[in-house]
C-alpha cells in the first residue's frame, strides 16, 4: 500500500528559516526553493509530503478543518486561535519568545477600566477576564509600541524577546501571559486515519529537536 498523502502547512517569516533546516534533518526538502518563490504549495523529495507556506495566523484554521494534516506554528498564534480541535505533540523550541502586557515606564495602570491594544484580542480578552478586570480591548495589527506612547491605550498584549524594542520606546514589560515557541499541530483524524506516516515524520521531527538541542 502507497503511503498517505501528508499536507504541512508551515508559517512564513522567521519561523520558515528556522523550521526549514529541521525539516531537511527529519528527511522532508522542498522541490524548489521555498523562501525566493511566490507559490504557496510546494512538492517536497518525498512523494507524498506536500508544503504550503501561509500566515502564522491561518495555520490552525488549516489544520482543525483538516485541508492540511500538519501545521507548523507559534504558540501565540495557536492560542489566539483559541481551538482545541487539533492536537499539538511537539514544542520545536524555536522562536521561542514571551508573550507579556506592556506600559510605559512607571505608568500605573490601577483606574477602573483599562484600554489594551493588541493584535492578540482573544488572548488578552482571557487574560484581563482571568484577572477580573475590565478592559476595553483595542484591535492592531502591528507597531503596538506606539498605542500606549500615542495615548491609544494605557497598555499592550505584544511578543517579547530581548525587550529592547519595549525599551527604545520608553515602555516596560509587566505581566507574564505566556511562553511562546514553535509547535506542531495534527490534524485529529489525520492522527488516526494516517497514523503512520504522521508517527514517522513526528518522531524524526522529535529527533532533530534534541540534536539541535545538544548543539
Ligand atoms: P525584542 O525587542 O527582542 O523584545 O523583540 C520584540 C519584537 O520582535 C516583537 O515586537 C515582535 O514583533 C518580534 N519578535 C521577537 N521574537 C519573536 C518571535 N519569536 N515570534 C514573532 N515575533 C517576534
Amino acid at each position: 500500500m502507497s503511503p498517505a498523502k501528508l499536507v504541512i502547512a508551515l508559517t512564513k517569516g522567521r519561523i520558515l528559516d528556522e523550521v526549514l533546516p529541521l525539516l531537511e534533518q527529519a528527511g522532508v526538502t522542498p522541490q524548489e526553493d521555498i523562501r525566493n518563490s511566490r507559490k504557496l504549495l510546494f512538492d517536497s523529495n518525498l512523494p507524498n509530503v506536500r508544503l504550503m507556506v501561509i500566515r502564522g495566523s491561518d495555520v490552525p484554521t488549516y489544520v482543525e478543518l483538516g485541508s492540511a494534516d500538519i501545521g507548523i506554528a507559534g504558540k501565540d498564534m495557536i492560542l489566539e486561535y483559541g481551538s482545541q480541535g487539533f492536537y499539538e505533540p511537539l514544542d520545536l523550541k524555536l522562536a521561542r519568545c514571551r508573550l507579556m502586557t506592556a506600559a510605559a515606564v512607571g505608568a500605573r495602570l490601577d483606574g477602573p477600566r483599562l484600554r489594551v491594544a493588541s493584535k492578540f484580542v482573544n488572548i488578552a480578552k482571557r487574560f484581563f477576564a482571568e484577572q477580573g478586570r475590565q478592559v476595553d480591548i483595542i484591535k492592531l495589527n502591528g507597531a503596538l509600541e506606539l498605542a500606549p506612547l500615542m495615548g491609544l491605550a494605557d497598555c499592550i498584549v505584544d511578543i517579547v524577546d530581548t525587550g529592547k524594542t519595549l525599551k527604545a520606546h520608553g515602555l516596560e514589560s509587566r505581566d507574564w501571559i505566556a511562553d511562546v515557541s514553535t509547535r506542531v499541530i495534527v490534524n485529529r483524524a489525520a492522527m488516526k486515519i494516517k497514523h503512520a506516516e504522521v508517527q514517522a515524520l513526528l518522531q524524526r521531527l522529535q529527533q532533530a529537536v534534541e540534536r539541535q538541542q545538544v548543539v
